[in-house]
């Protein structure tokens, strides 16, 4: 007999839906309906799931809408012609089963490639869930369940050798206040999210609840042994927490602050001498017209890059100010300190700061040098090894801009499904 295969015609080749062809399709009507396409699949037969037998006896043709890409430029509405084939083997307990294809699983609602489209458009863009799914005509949960189900959140974390590791933390939603149910007291809840970074290569490890330093212990420890004896250095902002718990999961380890943390620490020290000096001199907050309040940034920039006019204007200022100018030295002094490559210059450095502190007998930088005698090893650390949190506060950066672009995620395991899911660059098979 001749079986009739696969007859060609130009909506089937136009729809382009591997294994299925179009029955019909027809104009849109009126304002609110799209064009309507009737599909069915190329096969006349399909195999039993439960006996493998071969069957073309169609038992029933349900007919099922389903979400496919846009054709044309715009939506179709799309309706699956489905066969229910009758099985054939007598000894079979299942009686009849509905076709399924590559493009269309059993029960979906959605096509493959749609499902694709999608995935691969909330994974190479920060892009947010809600926007990608009304274009595809989906709903946020069924795009993010589509992510959740389908991506593989496995970071590899277990097999990968990191020998530099970075922590730092950032909130990933609004603080809210709840007010306990059965003791009515109002507790301060903040979301934040500690991400774990390779320095090496910048990648994401993991990105976990919690602010805490028993989320960074635990997280530690649930890593194998070898994985932990290989760490050698590990880069934080400055949280003593998170130093605490570090120390206590990987006691073999350096651990290693940032210099821009540490200018930063010295440019706000800067600016409590700025603002106390105005209200002593003043009585009044600064204004505009105040020399130090004019050029504030001035007295916070590398005091070695700058130029000619710059520098004109900073002698100015502090001429104003004996007390400004002191804490300005500090900070230049703290800069020298983080400029140093070995132990010996690192200690000659540190004296001199120390000097330099106790000569001032102003309050902010005596409490600027106790803070930093805290992290005076890990900022030998740093000044030996250089290793910066630059790439976590990078990977971190990735996380903010999709929380923004999402306005906000609600549910942790979203949030870093989204994250570990964005993958700018093609991944490597
Ligand atoms: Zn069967």
């Amino acid at each position: 007999m001749h079986q009739p295969t696969f007859d060609v015609d130009a909506a089937s080749i136009l729809f382009n839906l591997s294994g299925y062809r179009v029955v019909t399709a027809s104009p849109a009507l009126g304002g609110e309906r799209l064009r309507q396409v009737v599909i069915e699949t190329t096969t006349g037969e399909g195999a039993c799931p439960s006996c493998g037998v071969l069957s073309s006896r169609v038992h029933a043709r349900p007919v099922q809408h389903v979400k496919d890409v846009a054709c044309g430029g715009e939506r179709l509405d799309v309706l699956v012609r489905k066969r229910r084939y009758a099985c054939r083997e007598a000894l079979c307990p299942r009686r009849s089963f509905t076709e399924e294809t590559e493009q269309l699983p059993a029960r979906a609602r959605v096509t493959t490639r749609l499902a694709e489209q999608v995935i691969s458009a909330c994974r190479s863009e920060p892009r947010a869930v809600s926007r990608v799914a009304d274009e595809a005509d989906l709903s946020w949960p069924t795009v993010m369940r589509m992510l959740t189900t389908t991506l593989d959140l496995d970071t590899g974390v277990d097999r990968r050798h990191v020998k530099r590791l970075g922590v730092d933390e950032h909130r990933f939603r609004t603080v809210r206040y709840l007010r306990d149910p059965d003791t009515h007291a109002v507790r301060r809840v903040e979301p934040w999210s500690i991400v774990f970074t390779d320095l090496d290569d910048g990648a994401i490890l993991d990105v976990v609840d919690g602010r805490r330093g028993k989320v960074v212990t635990s997280w530690l420890a649930a890593r194998p042994r070898w994985w932990r004896r290989r760490v050698q250095t590990v880069a934080l902002d400055m949280s003593s927490e998170f130093r605490a718990a570090v120390r206590k999961a990987l006691p073999k380890a350096r651990v290693s602050v940032d210099h821009w943390h540490v200018v930063r620490l010295a440019n706000e020290m800067i600016t409590k001498v700025r603002r106390r000096r105005v209200w002593e001199l003043h009585e009044r907050r600064g204004r505009a017209t105040d020399t130090p309040w004019k050029y504030r940034k001035l007295l916070t920039c590398a005091g070695d890059r700058l130029t000619v006019r710059q520098r004109t204007k900073l002698q100015e200022i502090l001429a104003e100010d004996v007390e400004l100018a002191v804490a300005w030295g500090i900070k230049e002094h703290v800069r020298q300190v983080l400029t140093a490559r070995d132990t010996s210059s690192f200690q000659r450095h540190w004296a001199a700061l120390q000097r330099a502190v106790r000569a001032t007998r102003l309050p902010e930088p005596a409490a600027l040098f106790r803070t930093l005698r805290a992290w005076r090893r890990e900022l030998l650390t740093f000044c030996r090894t250089r290793i910066t949190n630059a790439r976590t506060e990078a990977a971190n950066l990735t996380a903010k801009t999709i929380k923004r672009v999402g306005r906000g995620y609600r549910n942790h395991r979203n949030y870093r499904c989204r994250i570990i899911g964005y993958a700018p660059r093609p991944i490597a098979a």
